[in-house]
C-alpha cells in the first residue's frame, strides 16, 4: 500500500503489552489519515459511558500518508482520544519532527489503550517497542523529559511526545509536548496520557515511506518549494511568524481583547511580530521539509530564559491581549512556561483571563483563591497562575479544570467563552462572521485550525476549484455558510493528509502530490467528500457522546457588540448553519448526518 508504513503499534498499558497489527487498509483509503484515521479507529472503541480519563478510551497517535515523504510541510502528527475538557471527541495536532520519525521506525500510529500502574515511557527504535518505566522522569517539565528520554534510549537524534507536569496532573487544558517546544495543545491530550501514567514516547528509525510515483513526487516537491516565494502569505509569515498577524487581527478586531469584551486597544501593537523579530528573536525554526519556517526561537532575558520556542499568535492573544498585558517580553515568558508545564496557551490564557473578569465582578474573590488578587494586565499574576495550575495547587486546581467548570464553579456558566466547553481560540467571529459556523460545527468544540475562515476572507489560500473563495467578511447567507462548510471539510482533509495549512500550494498541485505518494488516481471531485465523510464520522461519534444540535451556539459574551475593527458586528448563525448544513447534507432540525457514504 503506497504512502502507508502499513503498520499500527497496539499498547495494552494495564497488561504491560505491545503488538503490532496490519493497518487497516479500508480505513486509511476512506478516512485517510490524522485525526480522520484515528477517530475511525475510536468509534470501533468507545460508546457514550466511555470515561475520558479512564483506561477505556484510547489514546491515538496517527500521521497521514503525507508524512515524511518529500512533500513539503507534511511533517505533522495527530493525538486523538476522548478529551476530558468536552466529553466529545478530542483532537491535537503538532508539528515538528516526531510524526515523520514515527514512519521512519516503521508505523502509521499508535493505539494506546489501558492504564499503567507506575509511570512508563516507551521506546520505539526501528520497529521495536518497548515499554519502560518512568520513575526518574516522572514529574519533570516536557524539556527535560524529551532531553531524558533521549539519553535513556541511546539515542541522540530520537523525536519524543511527551507531558509535563500538567498532564501528570489531568489538567483539562494539557498539551502533549514534541521537538522541544512544538505542541499538540487543544482539547487535554496530555490529560489522557498523565492518566494512563505514560509519560513519553521516544521514536527513531530509518525506514522509508514506500511512494507510488517518486519522481513526480520529487518534481511537484520542487516546484512547489519555489512556489513559496511568490505566496504572500507564506512570505508574511516566514519573516515574522504567525506572531506577525497580531497588526492586522488587532486592525480587524480578531484579536479578542480584555476576555472576548474590547473593540480597540493601543497597547495591542506591543505584542506585534516586527518587535518580536527585532528585539527577541534568535532564529528561525522549521518543521520537517518545511520551507516557510514559520517556528521562532526568541528569548526573555528579563526572566534568564534565552531560548523559548514561539511564542505563537494565539499564544499572544490568550496570554497577551486576553489578558491585558503588553509587556511583550512578559507573554514571551509566559508561553515559556506554557512549553515547559505542558499546558495550551489558547485554553490556559483564556481560562486566566475568565479568572480576572470573575474577579472583576465580584464573582470571584480572594477568599475563593488564597488570598490571590486576581486583575487584568498583572503579568506576574498570570506566571503564577500557569504554575498553579498545571500543578493542580491551591486556586489553580479549579483553573486545570478549565473555564467552562470554573465559570460553573462560580455561578456564572454564560461567562465561559467556549464552544462545547472548549476555549474560543484567537480569532473572533465578530471579525469575520462565518468562524461562527466554524466554531459551532467543530468536532472538537471552538477550532480555528479546521476552518480558517479569516484566512480565506483576507485572500490568504482561496480554493476556487473546490467553491472556496475570498469575500464579504460580515456576510451571513446560506452561500457563505456552505463555503465555510467546504473550507472547514477542506482543511479536514488538510489535517488527515496530514499537511500543515499554512502550506497552500493549489489545489491541481495537492491533488496531484497526494496521487504521487498513493498511487489513488483521485480527481478533483473526489477531495471534498473525503473531508465530509471524516466530519460526519466524527459528527456520529459525538452524538453518540451526547452532542445536541441546540449546543451549536455562540458564548453570549461574543453575541455582544464592539466598537473597533468588528464595526459592532454580531454574526447571525442560523443562515450559516443552514447553508453548511445543506452543503454537509446533515438534518437541520436532528443535526444527524446522512449514512456515511
Ligand atoms: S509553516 Fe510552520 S508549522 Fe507549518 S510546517 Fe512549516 S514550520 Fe511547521
Amino acid at each position: 500500500m503506497h504512502g502507508y508504513m502499513g503498520k499500527i503499534l497496539r499498547v495494552d498499558l494495564t497488561a504491560g503489552t505491545v503488538w503490532d497489527e496490519p493497518l487497516n487498509e479500508a480505513y486509511a483509503r476512506e478516512f485517510v489519515g490524522g485525526s480522520g484515521l484515528a477517530a475511525r479507529y475510536a468509534y470501533d472503541m468507545v460508546t457514550a459511558d466511555t470515561d475520558p480519563l479512564g483506561a477505556e478510551n484510547p489514546l491515538i497517535f496517527m500521521t497521514g500518508p503525507l508524512v515524511g515523504t518529500a512533500m513539503p510541510s507534511a511533517g505533522r502528527y495527530s493525538v486523538g482520544a476522548l478529551s476530558p475538557a468536552t466529553g466529545l471527541w478530542g483532537e491535537a495536532n503538532s508539528g515538528g519532527f516526531f510524526g515523520p520519525e514515527l514512519r521512519f521506525a516503521g508505523y502509521d500510529g499508535i493505539i494506546i489503550t489501558g492504564k499503567s500502574a507506575c509511570p512508563v515511557w516507551l521506546s520505539i527504535i526501528e520497529g521495536e517497542a518497548t515499554l519502560y518505566e518512568a520513575a526518574d522522569v516522572w514529574g519533570l517539565d516536557s524539556y527535560t523529559t524529551q532531553k531524558c528520554v533521549r539519553e535513556l534510549m541511546g539515542e541522540s537524534r530520537a523525536r519524543v511526545a511527551c507531558i509535563g507536569p500538567a498532564g501528570e496532573n489531568l489538567a483539562a487544558m494539557a498539551a502533549v509536548m514534541n521537538d522541544h517546544g512544538r505542541a499538540a495543545g487543544r482539547t487535554g491530550m496530555g490529560a489522557v496520557m498523565g492518566a494512563k501514567k505514560l509519560k513519553a514516547i521516544g521514536v527513531r528509525g530509518k525506514a522509508r515511506v514506500p511512494v507510488a510515483d517518486a519522481q513526480t513526487l520529487n518534481a511537484l516537491a520542487k516546484a512547489i518549494i519555489a512556489g513559496v516565494e511568490d505566496d504572500m502569505a507564506a512570505a508574511s509569515i516566514r519573516m515574522a511568524g504567525t506572531a506577525g498577524y497580531v497588526d492586522m487581527a488587532l486592525m480587524y478586531g480578531d484579536m479578542p481583547i480584555r476576555y472576548y469584551q474590547q473593540g480597540t486597544w493601543d497597547e495591542g501593537s506591543n505584542l506585534s511580530g516586527i518587535l518580536m523579530l527585532d528585539n527577541y528573536q534568535n532564529r528561525t525554526l522549521a518543521c520537517y521539509r518545511c520551507p516557510i519556517a514559520c517556528g521562532r526561537e526568541t528569548r526573555a532575558p528579563s526572566y534568564g530564559v534565552d531560548k523559548v520556542d514561539g511564542p505563537e499568535y494565539e499564544t499572544l492573544g490568550a496570554l497577551g491581549s486576553l489578558v491585558l498585558i503588553a509587556d511583550l517580553e512578559a507573554v514571551i515568558y509566559a508561553g515559556h512556561l506554557c512549553n515547559l508545564y505542558g499546558l495550551d496557551t489558547i485554553s490556559a490564557g483564556a481560562t486566566i483571563a475568565l479568572a480576572c473578569e470573575l474577579f472583576a465582578r465580584g464573582l470571584l474573590t480572594s477568599a475563593d483563591t488564597g488570598g490571590l488578587e486576581i486583575h487584568y494586565g498583572d503579568a506576574a499574576m498570570v506566571h503564577r497562575l500557569l504554575e498553579m495550575m498545571a500543578r493542580r495547587e491551591g486556586f489553580g486546581a479549579l483553573l486545570a479544570d478549565g473555564s467552562y467548570a470554573l465559570a460553573k464553579r462560580f455561578g456564572a456558566p454564560e461567562l465561559a467563552a467556549v464552544v462545547n466547553k472548549l476555549e474560543v481560540p484567537m480569532h473572533d467571529p465578530r471579525a469575520f462572521s462565518a468562524m461562527a459556523a466554524i466554531y459551532a460545527l467543530s468536532p472538537r468544540g471552538a477550532c480555528h485550525m479546521q476552518g480558517d475562515m479569516y484566512g480565506v476572507d483576507t485572500g490568504q489560500g482561496p480554493a476556487y476549484e473546490l467553491g472556496i473563495t475570498p469575500g464579504e467578511r460580515f456576510e451571513v447567507s446560506e452561500e457563505k455558510g456552505r463555503i465555510a462548510a467546504r473550507q472547514q471539510a477542506w482543511r479536514t482533509l488538510y489535517n488527515a493528509l496530514t499537511l500543515c495549512q499554512f502550506q497552500n500550494p493549489g489545489v491541481e498541485r495537492l491533488l496531484a502530490a497526494l496521487n504521487a505518494v498513493t498511487g489513488w488516481g483521485l480527481t478533483q471531485d473526489d477531495l471534498l467528500p473525503l473531508g465530509k465523510r471524516i466530519l460526519a464520522l466524527k459528527r456520529r461519534l459525538n452524538l453518540r457522546r451526547g452532542l445536541t444540535r441546540a449546543a451549536e451556539r455562540l458564548p453570549d459574551l461574543l453575541l455582544q457588540p464592539l466598537d473597533g475593527g468588528t464595526e459592532g458586528n454580531v454574526p447571525d448563525l442560523e443562515p450559516l448553519l443552514a447553508g453548511a448544513y445543506a452543503e454537509y447534507g446533515w438534518d437541520l432540525e436532528t443535526g444527524v448526518p446522512l449514512p456515511i457514504p
